[in-house]
């Protein structure tokens, strides 16, 4: 963001804070970041975000959603997961978003020996997160899946990715966010007295929109946009 706001303790419902007082925030990209930032942010901003959506949809559309702290080849533990995961466990109660998650673990089988090693050593450092399963236990456990050198089972889950940033979004509209979709953002200027201006277009109108904090949670799209034109 740009510039940082500054904490603010104050709630909707705080005796010295009206709608017209709050500081306005403009988040582009009503993606899964976007939306949990507009939701967050909603308790003390007035906050409105910009997409450039439908036409093209974003990787939270698309996502397969799996919820995994141990990952890449070595199951390696996920960077600040702990925090993550208590984080998306608060957000899942705060949005009423439990429709949406599958708690079954994730199965992760060893494409060879190596990977094997890696994944018990994984296992064995991360107790709490991941379990070592021994092709015997695969085959018990999961009999339809092949795991003929074990797996590493990861106390994860599974999100519907989309339904999760609907829903994140209706509580967000519910507490105050304005979406506008349909339009996409073409410049940013930081003004010298610290607010910004988002220049954004749709069907070939222009508009600026003003704010005293901006938010770019714009993902990869940008980039394939930039590829592609
Ligand atoms: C195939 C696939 C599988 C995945 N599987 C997993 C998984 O299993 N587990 C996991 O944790 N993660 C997974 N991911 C990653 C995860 O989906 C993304 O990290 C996450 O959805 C990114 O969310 P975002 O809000 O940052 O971006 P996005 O969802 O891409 O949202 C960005 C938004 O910004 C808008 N936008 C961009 N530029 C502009 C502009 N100039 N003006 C206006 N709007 C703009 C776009 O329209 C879009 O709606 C997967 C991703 C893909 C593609």
């Amino acid at each position: 963001m740009s510039p940082s706001p500054t904490p603010n303790t104050n709630t909707n419902s705080g005796p010295n804070v009206t709608a017209a007082a709050r500081p306005r925030v403009v988040v582009v990209g009503a993606g899964l970041a976007g939306s949990c930032a507009a939701l967050a942010l909603a308790t003390a901003y007035d906050v409105t975000v910009v997409d450039a959506g439908p036409a093209l949809p974003g990787a939270s559309d698309v996502g397969a959603g799996l919820v995994n702290p141990l990952l890449g080849r070595q199951g390696r533990r996920v960077w600040r997961s702990d925090e993550a995961l208590t984080s998306l466990r608060a957000l899942i109660v705060d949005a009423d978003a439990e429709y949406t998650v599958s708690r079954r673990p994730v199965l992760r089988p060893a494409q060879d020996d190596r990977q094997g090693r890696k994944f018990r050593e994984s296992a064995e450092e991360n107790p709490q997160l991941g379990e070592w399963l021994t092709p015997e236990d695969c085959a018990r456990l999961y009999p339809f899946i092949h795991a003929p050198l074990g797996a590493l089972q990861v106390d994860g889950g599974a999100i519907q990715i989309r339904r999760f940033k609907v829903q994140i979004q209706a509580k967000a509209r519910e507490r105050g966010v304005t979406f506008v979709r349909d339009s996409i953002v073409h410049a940013w200027d930081a003004k010298s007295d610290n607010t910004v201006a988002v220049r954004l277009g749709s069907n070939g109108h222009a508009q600026t929109l003003a704010a005293d904090y901006g938010g770019l949670a714009t993902s990869v799209w940008r980039w394939v946009r930039r590829c592609s034109a």
